[in-house]
């Protein structure tokens, strides 16, 4: 399994587009603005995309890229969330005003876009030797995280997250663990608004990697632009000896 980095920031501008990753040529998990840079037959081969939650910033490049994308495939982009983001997309997007409801465009039979509800812990089967499982996760709104299970190694994805015992749980029960991609949104001056928002920031991080007992490479995403510079120093000072990169579009992982 092959993924690779389309965006991870937290926001817009400094030319860092928001959370999307690919995997080999026919998944996503999210779909923020990353997935811009996709090519228009590249975005045809996308048959599955994972979503951690309906906030805009993993979602918006669903809609587009239904629209841009649905026409040259010959059967549904397959969007697998949890019911209550399905729900949200459908009443909210996808609701004929801010966007034609493409699983029902060009018709209902043969739609663009088809919903698959997922549950926690419960794997969904890609062929290959993959398999993606939602964990758990905590936000503002229902949200997921993604275990990516490869032939080699394994890869995991918090989504937005503040701080979740369940979810360490999972990641600590993976022998195979190979990396661990977390979000650090705020700096630790922003730490108030990271808890009324339900995001990382360094010292709650080191909190959450003092429940981690296994080692992995540590990669850090969802950093508001602009702060990027000062959440990686505070994470380098509150995790001596630990080094930890930030995520960036254009990195790869081989799992
Ligand atoms: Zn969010
Ligand atoms: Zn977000």
């Amino acid at each position: 399994m092959i993924i690779k980095v389309l965006g991870a920031s937290g926001g817009i501008g400094e030319q860092a587009p928001t959370t999307s990753l690919w995997i080999d040529d026919d998944v996503l998990v999210d779909a923020g603005t990353g997935v811009e840079t996709l090519r228009l037959a590249e975005a045809a081969r996308i048959d599955h995309v994972f979503v951690t939650h309906a906030h805009l910033d993993h979602t918006v490049g669903l809609a587009l890229l239904a629209d841009a994308a649905g026409a040259a495939r010959a059967r549904p982009m397959v969007v697998h969330a949890l019911p209550q983001t399905i729900e949200a997309l459908r009443r909210h997007i996808f609701n004929g005003e801010i966007w034609p409801d493409f699983s029902v465009i060009p018709d209902a039979r043969q739609p663009y876009l088809a919903f698959a509800p997922v549950a926690l812990g419960q794997g969904i089967d890609l062929g290959e030797g993959r398999r993606i499982t939602p964990l758990p996760a905590e936000h503002t709104v229902p949200a997921v995280g993604y275990h990516l299970q490869g032939n080699r190694a394994s890869l995991v994805f918090s989504g937005d997250t503040y701080g979740c015992d369940a979810f360490w749980e999972c990641v600590n029960a993976l022998p195979d663990l190979r990396y661990l991609l977390i979000e650090t949104a705020f700096p630790d001056r922003l730490a108030e608004l990271a808890r009324r928002s339900k995001h990382l920031h360094p010292a709650r991080l080191k909190n959450e990697l003092n429940k981690l007992a296994r080692a992995t490479d540590i990669f850090i995403c969802h950093q508001k632009p602009g702060d990027v510079e000062v959440i990686m120093d505070q994470i380098g000072t509150c995790l001596r000896g630990n080094p930890v990169k930030p995520l960036k579009p254009g990195a790869s992982f081989d799992i």
